[in-house]
């Protein structure tokens, strides 16, 4: 049975990083993962660019039952750190929007970088080895895939969360949890589109056309652009949005956040009362929707001198607070990340290990912490590896 001082489960971000810093810190260290590559969803990160950090980190992007709980790690290692590993490896980056950085030549930069690092630390990675089992002896844990049985002092969990199935995600990090009665937050598919209802699919129409929206739950706004899409709503606006969705909520969406289209109609009623409402309209809005609407008897085909001021009313409140119910979401086959996951009351947040099970560690998404889109949660993935690895090199020097 082959015995080393670290086994980690999972070669994604977080995994891959914290193999690295304990191999560099002297650790005999071996990386297991189901899958034949490793970083996977790396190399399908920030369509094949990989957003790899923001340059506005902060607590406040993140969500967790715990909402504490990020800020030691996010202050130990934070996106300057990160940055600068990326630079000193040469890698050309470029700010898209909002802070995101994003690789110039391609995600599989940051894969190499961490398998240098990864090399440097003489890390040793297993793939094909899906771990089935895990159990704890008194100052070790046996980890079993089957085929085979390793032996390690400490257990690090970075078997990530459940979205896109395709790529390797599995419950295993949540079962380990269970194992070792550590709690779980329930999971939902989050950072996703939403579906139309049965009534919504004349919408599908407009699939393919994007607008600036500002898109509102009871808890948060978000301003950016918004796709329509065969199946309901997408884009940067409607991902950011369901992280703070709840079933059953209709979220609010105001399809103009620049322009007070009411005061415009009224300026227009007094000095073109001959000009199509419709023409108006698709000045400042998809001609598409603004054609579907007419279709639907939503908008009244007419000049804007017979549209009565109420009428006017009621399409300002349509234009700017659009009561939009989703049927549900895409799911996890799309979902970029899994909201909820290990809790983070039972994890400490100085070192990622189980406060009740001495050498057993989660780090990354399979924990409830969920960033917002942007970099946020490869950030998460390298700060709680980082916290994780210094916690583990540290434990053994007291
Ligand atoms: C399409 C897509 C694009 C994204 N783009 C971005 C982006 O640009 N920026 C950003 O910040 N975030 C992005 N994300 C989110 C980001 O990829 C994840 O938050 C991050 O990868 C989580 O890292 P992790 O190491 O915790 O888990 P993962 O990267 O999911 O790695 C978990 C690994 O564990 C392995 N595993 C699972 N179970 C087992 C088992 N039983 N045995 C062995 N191995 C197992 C899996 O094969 C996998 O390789 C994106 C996500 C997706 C799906």
């Amino acid at each position: 049975m082959k015995q080393v001082d670290v086994l980690i489960i999972g070669a994604g971000a977080a995994g891959l990083f914290c193999a690295a810093q304990l191999g560099q810190g002297g650790k005999k260290v071996l990386v297991l993962d189901s899958g034949k590559k490793i970083g996977r969803k790396i190399l399908m990160s920030g369509g094949g660019f990989c957003n790899f950090t923001n340059l506005d980190v902060t607590p406040q992007h993140y969500l967790s039952q715990n909402r504490h709980f990020v800020k030691s790690a996010l202050a130990r290692y934070s996106n300057w750190d990160f940055i600068s590993l990326v630079a000193s490896y040469g890698i050309a980056y470029h700010e898209k929007e909002l802070g995101q950085l994003f690789c110039d030549e391609g995600a599989e930069q940051i894969v190499n970088l961490l398998k240098a690092e990864c090399d440097k630390g003489g890390v040793e990675i297993a793939l094909r080895q899906a771990v089935i089992f895990v159990e704890k002896f008194a100052h070790h844990f046996q980890i079993s895939t089957g085929s085979e049985q390793f032996q390690a002092k400490q257990l690090v969990i970075a078997t990530g969360g459940l979205s896109m199935p395709s790529l390797g995600a599995s419950p295993f990090g949540y079962k380990v949890a269970e194992q070792f009665g550590i709690g779980i937050v329930p999971v939902r598919a989050s950072l996703v589109p939403f579906t139309w209802k049965e009534g919504d699919k004349a919408f599908a129409t407009l699939s393919g056309i994007a607008l600036p929206v500002s898109v509102s739950t009871p808890r948060k706004t978000f301003t950016n652009q918004m796709l329509f899409t065969h199946r309901g709503l997408s884009g940067p606006a409607i991902l950011q949005i369901s992280n703070y969705w709840e079933m059953g909520e209709s979220v609010e969406i105001d399809l103009l956040p620049s322009e007070n289209i009411l005061d415009i109609l009224h300026t227009l009623r007094q000095s073109s009362p001959k000009l199509q409402l419709k023409t108006v309209l698709a000045r400042y809005l998809p001609k598409k929707l603004v054609e579907l609407w007419v279709e639907q008897k939503m908008l009244q085909d007419d000049v804007i001198a017979q549209v009565s001021k109420s009428a006017l009313q009621a399409l300002a409140q349509l234009v700017h607070h659009w009561q939009f119910l989703p049927n549900g979401t895409e799911g996890y086959r799309t979902a970029e990340v899994t909201m909820g996951g290990v809790d983070c009351h039972e994890i400490s947040s100085q070192t990622m290990e189980a406060n009740q099970v001495k050498g057993l560690y989660f780090i990354g998404e399979v924990l409830d912490v969920t960033g917002w889109l942007g970099g946020y949660n490869f950030q998460w993935a390298w700060s709680s590896a980082y916290a994780c690895a210094q916690g583990i090199l540290t434990s053994g020097q007291k």
